[in-house]
C-alpha cells in the first residue's frame, strides 16, 4: 500500500537431486523487534540509572564506617565491611559497565577528544594500577615513548587500567606484567604483556565478545564482568585503532592494539572538524 516499514528476509533454496530449481524468501516485518530491543535498551538504561544512585549512597555509609569516622569497628565488625565495600564495589562497576556497553550499542558514547600524550596516559594508568598489582605480589613495570594523540583520556585510560588489570588478575604472585609502546609510523602500538595462565587460541577472539570469558568460573573467582574487554574494543575502534590479543597458553597473554598518532601539519582528521 506504499507504506514502509523495516524487513528481513531469509532465502531458503529448493534443491531436486543437489540441483536448485528455486529458492522461497520469506520476508519478516521487523518493526515490532526493533521496537522491544529499543525499550530493552531503555530499560536497561533506567534501572542502571536507578540503582547507581542508592548504592553511591550505600558505598559513601560504608566508607564512613571502615574510616573510624563513627567510632572503632571490632575486628570481625570489619572483615564483614570489608566484604560489603568489595561487593558494592563490584555492583558499582557492572552497572557502569552495563550503562557504557548500553551506549556503545545505541551509538551514545562519545569520545570527548584532546591532543593528550600516549606516555602520560599509559604511565598515569600504570601508577593507578600500582597498588593493585602489589597486592598480588604482581611486579608492574611500564616503558611507554611518548606519541601525540587526539584521544579522549578518560576512555583511553579505561582501556588502558581495563588491560592491565586483566593481566595482574590472571598472573601468578612474583610475575611481572610489561606495559610498553612504539611508534610505527603513522600508528603506535601499545602491548600488556603478562606471565599469567594464558588463553586457548579459540579464544583469542571471543573474549572481546560481552559476557564472554575464558571459564565459566572467572566472573565469581575474579570479580570481573565479562563486559570489559568488548568496551576496550569499542573505545579503541572508535579512535581509529585495532586491538586483538595473543597468547600460549600457560606462559601468558599479550593484548595488542593500535592507535592512529597526530601528524603536525597534517589536516585534522575528519571527525576533529565535526566535534569542534
Ligand atoms: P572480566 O571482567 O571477566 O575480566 P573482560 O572482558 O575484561 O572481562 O575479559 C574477558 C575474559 O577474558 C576474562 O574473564 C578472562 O577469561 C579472559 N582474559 C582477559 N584478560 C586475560 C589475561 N590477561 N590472561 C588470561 N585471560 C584473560
Amino acid at each position: 500500500d506504499g507504506s514502509s516499514f523495516p524487513v528481513e528476509y531469509v532465502s531458503t533454496p529448493i534443491l531436486e537431486q543437489g540441483n536448485i530449481l528455486g529458492a522461497v524468501i520469506t520476508f519478516c516485518d521487523i518493526t515490532e523487534r526493533q521496537a522491544v530491543e529499543r525499550l530493552k535498551a531503555e530499560f536497561v538504561s533506567v534501572v542502571s540509572h536507578e540503582l547507581r544512585t542508592p548504592l553511591t549512597s550505600i558505598r559513601g555509609a560504608l566508607g564512613l564506617l571502615t574510616g573510624g569516622l563513627l567510632g572503632p569497628l571490632s575486628e570481625k565488625g570489619q572483615r564483614m565491611l570489608d566484604i560489603a565495600i568489595a561487593n558494592t564495589d563490584r555492583l558499582v562497576r557492572l552497572i557502569n559497565d552495563i550503562l557504557d556497553v548500553e551506549r556503545m550499542e545505541s551509538g551514545r558514547m562519545i569520545l570527548v577528544r584532546q591532543r593528550c600524550d600516549l606516555a602520560e596516559l599509559l604511565t598515569q594508568s600504570a601508577d593507578l594500577m600500582q597498588s593493585i598489582a602489589q597486592q598480588g605480589g604482581v611486579i608492574l613495570c611500564c616503558e611507554s615513548a611518548s606519541a601525540p594523540l587526539w584521544a579522549d583520556p578518560d576512555r583511553l585510560i579505561q582501556v588502558f587500567t581495563n588491560l592491565i588489570s586483566n593481566a595482574i588478575k590472571f598472573s601468578p604472585a612474583g610475575s611481572t606484567v610489561r606495559v610498553s609502546s612504539a611508534c610505527e609510523g603513522p600508528q603506535v602500538q601499545v602491548r600488556v604483556v603478562d606471565q599469567g595462565r594464558g588463553i586457548p587460541p579459540e579464544k583469542l577472539e571471543s573474549i572481546f565478545e560481552r559476557f564472554q570469558q575464558v571459564d565459566a568460573s572467572d566472573s565469581r573467582k575474579k570479580g570481573g564482568t565479562g563486559l570489559g574487554l568488548a568496551i576496550c574494543r569499542s573505545i579503541v575502534l572508535q579512535h581509529g585503532g585495532r586491538i586483538w590479543a595473543e597468547s600460549t597458553p600457560g606462559q601468558g597473554s599479550t593484548f595488542v592494539l593500535t592507535l592512529p598518532v597526530v601528524v603536525d601539519a597534517a589536516p585534522a582528521p575528519p571527525d576533529t572538524l565535526a566535534s569542534l
